[in-house]
């Protein structure tokens, strides 16, 4: 088979993340059209053909794209308000905004978060959008157009809500859609969206909201569904002390116990937070292979709690990280949740041997892609895989004084992005966006956060 145009990237370090995680002081990497055709350590090998560009990464450390494995796009025009809430009260003042989102506010926010996000070095991103205002228009084509066009992969979690206040749930009656009307429209949707293939820009996974926002019904027929289909299952699970008191009450069980009776354990399900999880929660996502999106900076804004991450992995959890929405998240980056998650899980019981950066850097790229079920496609630098790859410059101020360039990345300031690849095409360029205008993007989420505020406001 001839291999497609040639990129190489020469005198950089290298953390591959593979299986041994090895790495590379001074290595190449060669691109083959959408994939990693070869790298390792001096310089690559002579006499390649079809090399139309070679670059010379020294002073960088070139390393798995980032996978963010759990977000809302929408949050993007609902940032920084209801500010010293617990989750509960966060949710009750917010629902309200949001349950008037329209194609026009999404169609920013989305534009919005995944600009965040891919000049930190994400190449793969999660958007679970569960909020289907009745007339809202087609956001879930909304959201992949805005992903395509901004060049990341997307794995679009078509969320529902169908338990609203008056049936005992937290959202209120006018946020959420009807049993069938959530089930058909997820269906419609991995019927436009979904690509199972090994280089699929766009997936699509069925993801009810969570215990508290759903009935039972949705979730044991949502489970159904995704295993006709053979997509995927996410959710949010075990976040907050509120939600397990909830569960004990409406279902005389916690949590976990409580999705293992729905069919939501598996190695098809992956689940937000996961904050209060007991031993034996954690041997049952083990047993199962249920996957885990951390999410350390949303668990600290909202006091949810720490999740035991170190355990998770020393049982065989798979774990990613995830950002979260921005309104539980402002900041929007997933970059800087490598360090969160090392710093945060060190406050807990395992101190300073919860996570080092090495494990760091394996929640954010290979753990990811595993719990995404892409483990074999993306997350390592390894050839075969596809092309997806940062390049973050660690010979600034910043960083130049760090030795270890995985230490850098990850216990430093946030590292500048020089070149993000996408299925080797690149789609950030000394931290801009290369296909898509950062500012036009900042104008046109302000105007429509002032816009759904105002909407908000009178109504
Ligand atoms: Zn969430």
């Amino acid at each position: 088979m001839a291999a497609g145009p040639r990129i190489l990237i020469e005198n950089c370090s290298i953390a591959t993340v593979d299986a041994h995680d090895t790495e590379y002081a001074d290595g190449y990497l060669v691109l083959a059209g959408n994939r990693i055709e070869a790298l390792g350590a001096g310089r690559a090998p002579e006499g390649l053909e079809n090399v139309v560009r070679r670059i010379d990464a020294s002073g960088h450390l070139a390393t798995p794209g980032l996978v963010n494995t759990h977000h809302h796009f929408y949050q993007w025009i609902t940032r920084g308000l209801a500010t010293d809430r617990n989750l509960f009260d966060w949710l009750v003042a917010l629902y309200p905004a949001w349950a008037r989102i329209d194609e026009e506010m999404v169609d920013a926010a989305a534009r919005g978060s995944l600009a965040m996000m891919v000049r930190g070095g994400v190449t793969t991103a999660v958007d679970h959008h569960y909020v289907h205002p009745r007339g809202s228009g087609d956001l879930s084509g909304t959201i992949v157009r805005a992903a395509r066009e901004t060049g990341v992969r997307l794995t679009l979690a078509r969320g529902s809500m169908d338990l609203g206040e008056s049936d005992g749930g937290l959202p209120p009656d006018f946020a959420v859609e009807s049993l069938d009307d959530a089930l058909a429209a997820t269906e419609a949707t991995v019927a436009e969206h979904h690509d199972p293939s090994f280089d699929a820009m766009t997936q699509v996974a069925v993801a009810p909201c969570s215990p508290f926002s759903v009935t039972t019904d949705l979730l044991k027929q949502g489970a159904e569904l995704a295993r006709r289909l053979g997509v995927r299952l996410h959710t949010h699970g075990s976040e907050t002390r509120e939600e397990e008191t909830f569960c004990h009450e409406r279902f005389g069980m916690g949590p976990t116990d409580y999705f293992e009776s729905t069919g939501w354990l598996g190695e098809d399900v992956w689940m937000a937070h996961c904050v209060h999880m007991n031993d034996s929660d954690i041997a049952a996502f083990a047993r199962t292979r249920t996957g885990v999106a951390h999410c350390p900076s949303s668990n600290a804004r909202l006091a949810a709690g720490i999740a035991r991450v170190p355990d998770m992995l020393a049982a065989g959890v798979p774990v990613g990280l995830g950002v979260d929405g921005t309104a539980s998240n402002e900041s929007g980056e997933l970059h800087t949740e490598l360090r969160n998650a090392l710093l945060i899980n060190r406050l807990g019981p395992h101190r300073e041997t919860a996570l080092d950066a090495r494990q760091a850097l394996r929640l954010g790229t290979h753990g990811g892609a595993q719990v995404l079920g892409r483990a074999d496609q993306i997350g390592s630098l390894e050839p075969g895989k596809l092309a997806d790859l940062v390049l973050w410059r660690l010979d600034t101020l910043a960083h130049a004084s760090i030795a270890d360039p995985v230490a850098a990345l990850v216990l430093g300031a946030a590292a500048p992005v020089t070149a993000s690849f996408v299925g080797g095409r690149q789609i950030v360029e000394n931290g801009r966006l290369l296909h898509a205008d950062e500012d036009t993007i900042a104008r046109s989420t302000r105007a429509q956060a002032q816009r759904l505020a105002r909407i908000t406001e009178q109504s």
